[in-house]
């Protein structure tokens, strides 16, 4: 999602006349988005800051923008107070105001008479490959997980319209996607009047040109029937899907106010690999949550070995100031009953249980028939997520069959099919 919002902020810029360089010496204007769902990335993005002190003084003229969820959370004051050389700070709630704020602070560049400035740009594909663009479909989130700061400094959730989806979409395939990333908080709960997400699927992948849908991240609470029928209907929905669990014990589900049990989250897998057997699921695990016992994170293990992923990412639990956990008794200590040293070494036992399952879901591509969206000449990404090597070179934006031959450490490779 801040990737997302670092494309929107460039494209503010680049409608000013602005390029993007990865070059700081040539950089008149940074930009720092900031996330804070953890303490230790709010901490990355202040220590960031810090060292562009140093930049700003070199040269006169350079501005420094903070935006983001830290920017949220801290605001101005708080900020340039640390930080005296920002220029302008823009909350998460307030991205939209990104374009008069730079409005106050920068010169068109240029002669401001180039053939963007002062026009609209649509936003370009930084962080993945440019065949690749996200698509905001709701911001902010209405659901009150104990440990998550995300509606605080975010908001509660709004759904964009499906016809200003589908305006985003058209311009992206414009400008050269053949995939669109859908990106909201709970992204499968998006409704508009009587159209809910499986018609918004349904309608985008009836664009022109798009040839593969993926959305992040869906939540176990909002698959329908009606989204499994599309599913196992619609083969431009990727065959990889980012479900974040959080736990396998109910007790800690249930403390974190998640919605389901772990049954009922391994009953949702099962509905969905009914639909494509094929699927490949990826989810999302904190460890540590306040009060968790030896026996809660046995449950854990239990669930990466039942769940079978592909990958997962795994957090230490992170007090967050205005998430509903902060004020839960038992966080008298900064984690809770568990001490740092049980954190870390429930941390490394999670990572390993999800390294088996995960290679083993890596290595049961070989002897497959994988669709691959060709990225460059001898390389493409499989609609179940995996980057695939080719055996011939093939046009960037096609889609081909491939054969899965091998499993190298992170890729696959395969032989095109005719
Ligand atoms: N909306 C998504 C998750 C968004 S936050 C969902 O509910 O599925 C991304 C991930 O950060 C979460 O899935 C969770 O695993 C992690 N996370 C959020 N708050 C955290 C905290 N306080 N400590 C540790 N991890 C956290
Ligand atoms: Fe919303 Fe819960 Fe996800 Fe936080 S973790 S963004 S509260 S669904």
């Amino acid at each position: 999602m801040n990737e997302a919002d670092s494309e929107l902020a460039a494209a503010d810029f680049a409608a000013r006349g602005y390029e993007l360089t990865d070059d700081l010496k040539k950089a008149d204007a940074v930009v720092v988005n900031t996330c804070t769902v953890r303490q230790q990335a709010e901490n990355r993005a202040l220590s960031q800051l810090g060292r562009l002190e140093g930049w700003k003084a070199a040269r006169p003229g350079r501005k420094l923008f903070v935006i983001g969820c830290a920017a949220e959370r801290l605001g101005f004051g708080t900020l340039r107070h640390k930080f005296p050389f920002i220029d302008g700070v823009i909350g998460a709630k307030a991205l939209d105001g990104l374009s008069e704020e730079l409005d106050k602070h920068l010169p068109p560049a240029g002669d401001g008479t180039g053939p963007t400035a002062g026009g609209e740009t649509a936003p370009a594909s930084i962080f993945s490959s440019p065949l690749s663009a996200y698509v905001t479909v709701m911001r902010g989130c209405s659901l009150k997980c104990t440990y998550c700061i995300v509606p605080s400094v975010r908001g509660p959730a709004a759904f964009l319209p499906e016809e200003e989806v589908l305006q985003q979409v058209r311009r992206r395939v414009d400008s050269g996607a053949r995939e669109i990333v859908l990106l909201g908080q709970t992204v499968n709960a998006w409704r508009e009047g009587e159209r809910r997400f499986e018609d918004l699927l349904d309608s985008i992948s009836s664009v022109p040109g798009v040839l593969r849908l993926r959305f992040m991240s869906p939540h176990p609470l909002y698959f329908t029937p009606a989204w499994l029928r599309a599913y196992a209907e619609n083969p431009a929905i990727a065959r990889h899907l980012h479900l974040p669990v959080q736990s396998g014990s109910d007790r800690i589900l249930k403390a974190m106010r998640r919605g389901y049990t772990a049954a009922e989250y391994l009953g949702t897998l099962a509905k969905i690999r009914k639909a494509d057997p094929d699927t490949v699921f990826s989810t999302d695990f904190i460890v540590g949550y306040p009060g968790e016992t030896a026996a809660d994170f046995e449950k854990t293990l239990d669930l990466v070995r039942a769940g079978r992923f592909g990958f997962a990412f795994c957090f230490k639990y992170s007090p967050r100031p205005g998430a509903p956990a902060k004020d839960a008794p038992d966080l008298s200590s900064p984690c809770g009953d568990i001490t740092d040293r049980e954190m870390r070494d429930r941390l490394a036992r999670l990572l390993e249980e999800v390294k088996i399952t995960g290679r083993d879901i890596f290595t049961e591509r070989i002897g497959r028939i994988e669709e691959v969206l060709v990225e460059s000449a001898r390389r493409g990404k499989t609609s179940s997520n995996f980057n695939c090597r080719l055996d011939r070179e093939c046009a960037p934006g096609a889609l081909v069959r491939v054969e899965v031959t091998g499993a190298g450490k992170t890729e696959l490779s395969g032989k095109v099919l005719p």
